[in-house]
């Protein structure tokens, strides 16, 4: 075979090996990529087309061919030594590439044949290089074999040829040479078929043995991750994007009293008691807007039971972004929550009973300052009226003296019953004020109507009909009122609205006792 046909048909195989290597390279579905490959090829097309335009003569262009070439050869090798898994640093490539360089150039200083004999020399050292590559690994295939000693051979007749170059006198040279350059184009081509078609089997055993490398540290992170799941001492739940139960850990399932199958395709929302189901649809929004929470939830149990969670949660997305469910973490909070309840409920009632009067059960002096000072200040605002009742025995003393204390406590129990039922609306408050006064607090209430609530509950304590023999206004025990309608005035303390009922309290007393006396605060 003539040396410039090689060079052409070596030129054309291997550009189309490279488009080739670069379409696998950018493949969707499966990317396969060798480095320096490419490369590779692409330096030995274009010097291979450099040496078909000039075998003959030598000359500048003559000497980058054989510099491209040589490069070619070069990262063809460093492309097999990455193949038989070893490293190939960059000193090591940018180096060799700027020995060749030099070693080209400096053929210039060369007589002919030695200079083909060293160009000859580079291009067996670069064909020994990946023989030894190949022969060095632990993963020897017989395609690896094969290729190695395909390289060796090539390797061998460069050497043989150049050695030829080097030591024959020129008669005995052209002689041989001949023989030579028969042999040389005829090798080059079959390493080229050979190493193309090989290597390309090499890179399709690297890439599944990597796909399976990656399945196998996927497998090790599937296994370390249901160790810790099962191994956490909280409560483990993946949903999907329904809110479909797709994953639970055993100690989920066994605090919510089902086995771990029971639980999947079971809805999120069917763990949810009726009362809870806000908090249900409130965290789920969050989870669909991408945010993650720390919440506290009642969850229903197989048997019917209510147990408290702390739930940590958060979203899960695809790589496109589209919600596809979220993860939670479950901490059993029942006992702690239980007591929280109960403490609660505790400090509820110690608040209602330091509000309260504990001989008449209605509100106590302390109630009473905080509400009336709570009410006179919402005038301020609102710009109504508020009434103040208050009011006192009559002759309580003679009450007790004639009846004893027991009974006198009797009584005071039954008028602060029938204040209790005459207020009717919920802002309105009846309070025990001290001793046997009462005193109520109507928001929002004009002279007349607190006039009407004082003669109602005046009334009131006419109808008990509790006897009082020592009372010199009537046979039955009878009270006076004093009732009192302001305005905000910055000039008037709520205190002094206290003391103006007390005053007209006073004159009722005055006045004849078991009668009310009122007026508007100014
Ligand atoms: P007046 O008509 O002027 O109000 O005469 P009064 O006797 O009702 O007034 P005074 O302030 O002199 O007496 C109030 C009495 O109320 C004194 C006390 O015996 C009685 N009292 C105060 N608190 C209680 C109580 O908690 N239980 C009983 N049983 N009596 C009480
Ligand atoms: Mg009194
Ligand atoms: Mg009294």
């Amino acid at each position: 075979m003539e040396l410039r046909t090689v060079m052409l048909m070596l030129a054309v195989g291997s550009f189309l090996l490279g488009l080739l290597l670069i379409v696998l390279k950018y493949k969707r579905t499966n990317p396969q990529e060798v480095p320096f490959w490419i490369p590779a090829k692409m330096l030995q097309a274009t010097g291979s087309l450099l040496l078909y335009y000039r075998t003959s003569t030598f000359d500048a262009l003559t000497i980058l061919a054989n510099i491209i070439l040589l490069l070619g050869c070069a990262y063809e090798a460093w492309t097999i030594r990455t193949l038989t898994g070893q490293s190939v640093q960059r000193r090591l490539h940018t180096l060799t590439s700027a020995g060749i360089i030099l070693a080209c150039w400096a053929t210039v200083f060369l007589f002919p044949p030695y200079r083909v004999g060293f160009v000859l020399l580079l291009q067996s050292v670069l064909y020994f290089l990946p023989s030894l590559f190949l022969f060095g690994t632990d993963r020897k295939s017989s395609l690896s074999l094969l290729l190695a000693v395909g390289y060796g051979v090539s390797g061998l007749v460069f050497l043989a040829s150049a050695i030829m170059c080097f030591s024959l006198p020129l008669q005995a040279l052209n002689l041989w040479g001949s023989v030579m350059f028969g042999i040389i184009p005829g090798v080059s081509y079959c390493i080229f078929l050979l190493s193309g078609f090989i290597l390309l089997m090499l890179a399709k055993e690297r890439s599944d043995l990597q796909v399976l490398a990656m399945q196998e540290s996927l497998k090790t992170a599937e296994t370390r991750f249901q160790q810790i799941v099962e191994t956490a001492i909280e409560g483990i739940l993946i949903f999907d994007e329904h809110y479909r139960v797709t994953f639970a850990n055993e100690n989920m399932a066994a605090m919510l009293g089902y086995t771990a199958n029971e639980m999947l395709g079971r809805a999120y929302a069917s763990f949810f008691p009726e009362s809870h189901m806000d908090v249900y649809r409130y965290q789920e929004s969050l989870r669909k807007r991408g945010e993650g929470s720390v919440y506290e939830s009642c969850l229903l149990r197989k048997d019917g039971q209510l147990r408290w969670f702390l739930i940590s949660a958060k979203p899960i997305f695809d790589e496109r972004g589209n919600f596809e469910g979220s993860f939670g973490m479950f901490t059993d909070i029942n006992d702690r929550k239980e007591m929280e309840l109960l403490l609660e409920e505790s400090n509820r009632r110690l608040t209602e009973l330091s509000n309260m009067d504990s001989l008449t059960g209605i509100a106590n002096r302390r109630r009473f300052d905080a509400a009336l000072e709570h009410e006179y200040s919402r005038l301020r605002r609102s710009n109504s009226k508020l009434s103040v009742i208050l009011l006192d025995i009559d002759h309580f003393k003679d009450y007790n003296d004639c009846y004893g204390h027991v009974m006198g406590d009797e009584c005071l129990r039954q008028i602060a019953s029938v204040l209790a039922s005459s207020i009717n609306r919920a802002v309105d408050l009846a309070a025990r004020y001290g001793g046997e006064e009462f005193a109520c607090i109507l928001p929002d209430t004009d002279l007349q109507g607190a006039v009407q609530v004082a003669e109602r509950i005046r009334q009131g304590i006419r109808e008990l009909g509790i006897e009082h023999k020592k009372s010199p206004v009537s046979e039955f025990v009878t009270a006076s009122f004093g009732v009192i309608t302001v305005q905000y005035s910055s000039a008037i303390s709520s205190d002094e609205v206290v003391a103006m009922a007390d005053k007209l309290l006073y004159q009722a007393k005055s006045a004849g006792r078991n009668r009310i006396e009122y007026g508007v605060g100014d």
